[in-house]
């Protein structure tokens, strides 16, 4: 299950980056991660497009939007718990 939420924040106090944080393209709904990448990366459409350190749009800040993406892995570990008989213990 992914989940996915947009977040609103204060453009004129830069972009914000974490764990978890992508920029989406508004226009081809293209996602390019918040945190630097050893390389450039840019959305599929070419609009939204981020090199070391800046990000932007080929139409302004209003080209994306971030969004947090939280990954639930239901990692169900069955644990079953395996009872060691005692054996062989002298309490004398
Ligand atoms: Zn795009």
């Amino acid at each position: 299950m992914v989940a996915k939420e947009y977040v609103e924040y204060d453009r004129s106090r830069g972009h914000p980056s974490g764990d978890g944080l992508y920029y989406e393209c508004v226009l081809c709904g293209g996602l390019v991660s918040s945190m630097t990448p050893p390389e450039n990366e840019r959305c599929p459409c070419g609009n939204l497009c981020k090199d070391i350190g800046r990000l932007g749009t080929g139409i302004g800040d209003n080209g994306m939007r971030l969004v947090r993406i939280t990954e639930s892995e239901k990692k169900r570990e069955s644990r079953t718990l395996k009872l060691v008989p005692r054996g062989g213990q002298n309490s004398t």
